[in-house]
């Protein structure tokens, strides 16, 4: 049996309809303060919190929990610049929680949600996973932390890990049975179908000057369900006795902001005000991953890496299927 920490939320909940498709029996633990109840369409769900260790002891009391995948954490990078407190305690502190009912019930094998942002300022692109890490901010550098603190409980502890840096992202469920909805939003595409759907008056591009094809931010956008794809391999390649390790998951191909605009326009049929205004403060020009580790060691193969596919994916779930 699988636990599926943060198993209500965008990335978790689409790999909970992964492993359940490929037959896994998964306990989804959320505390739904991010989470959907309804995004939660397989296996079983406790609503719990990290923060409190005699409840997720109960699951690994209640369950026999072989492997975790750990989706729980505050991801909204602005807010950690103001309220860096809030995401030590949830992203660190709590994952220790979570680290030690693990090992006081013999369950070594986790797969963690890192992030690009672990990377800060990347010194070149596309990023490769031995580049040097200096997140530029407290939700990266949380991340960064808890991936430092599975590095040390694998040497004293026999922990077994595998670390998933995420790139952009972005897209839903091809199904249409699950997919994104933040409150607030803040993420590029989902805000500019809002624009496209008329929920918002413009979309706002930060920055125009920056030295890239069109002067907007260059992200690496990856499709949900490809990262979900991504969990499930590292979850079998620690059962096949793989190394412990961090992987780079993107689409190694970068968009730029107008170029996602652009995309939006094109499978929405709908046009939209755009807005230029000035950066957006700790935004690095381009992100851009290798994910050649991933394809090598994990056989990692990306599905749908067609921003339009990407596109199109998200807006038929913005438009029919939203909790
Ligand atoms: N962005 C933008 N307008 C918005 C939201 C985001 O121009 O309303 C830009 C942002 O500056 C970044 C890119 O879109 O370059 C992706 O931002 P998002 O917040 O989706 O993800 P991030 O890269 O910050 O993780």
């Amino acid at each position: 049996m699988i636990l599926i920490c943060g198993g209500a939320g965008y990335i978790g909940s689409h790999a909970n309809k992964l492993l359940a498709a490929r037959g896994y029996e998964t306990v989804v633990f959320d505390n739904l303060v991010y989470g959907h109840r309804e995004a939660v369409k397989w296996g079983k769900f406790i609503k719990g919190d990290l923060k409190d260790p005699e409840e997720i002891d109960a699951v690994f009391e209640n369950y026999p929990i072989d492997a975790v995948m750990h989706f729980a954490a505050y991801a909204y990078v602005g807010e950690s610049v103001v309220e860096p407190e809030k995401y030590y305690v949830n992203n660190v502190a709590n994952t220790l929680n979570l680290l030690h009912a693990m090992r006081e019930h013999g369950c070594n094998k986790i797969i963690f949600s890192s992030t690009c942002a672990t990377y800060g300022e990347p010194e070149k692109v596309p990023i490769t996973e031995d580049m040097t890490q200096k997140p530029v901010n407290p939700y990266g550098a949380s991340k960064f932390m808890v991936e430092r603190i599975l590095k040390d409980y694998g040497n004293a502890y026999g922990l077994k890990y595998i670390a998933l840096r995420y790139f952009n992202a972005a897209g839903a469920d091809p199904e249409g049975e699950i997919g994104e909805e933040h409150n607030p939003e803040t993420h590029l595409i989902p805000l500019v179908l809002d624009a496209a759907s008329g929920k918002r008056t413009d979309i706002k591009v930060f920055g125009t000057d920056y030295p890239t094809r069109d002067g907007s931010c260059i992200r690496d956008y990856i499709h949900v369900t490809d990262l979900a794809s991504a969990h499930l391999l590292a979850l079998e390649y620690l059962d096949n006795g793989g190394e412990s390790g961090c992987f780079n998951l993107g689409n190694e191909q970068g968009t730029s902001v107008l170029e996602v605009i652009e995309a939006v326009r094109k499978v929405t049929g709908r046009d939209f005000k755009v807005t230029r205004t000035d950066r957006r403060p700790g935004d690095p020009a381009t992100l851009v991953g290798s994910s050649e580790k991933a394809k090598q060691v994990l056989g990692w193969r990306p599905e749908y890496g067609d921003i339009e596919t990407i596109v199109e994916h998200a807006w038929k779930w913005h438009e029919n299927e939203k909790y």
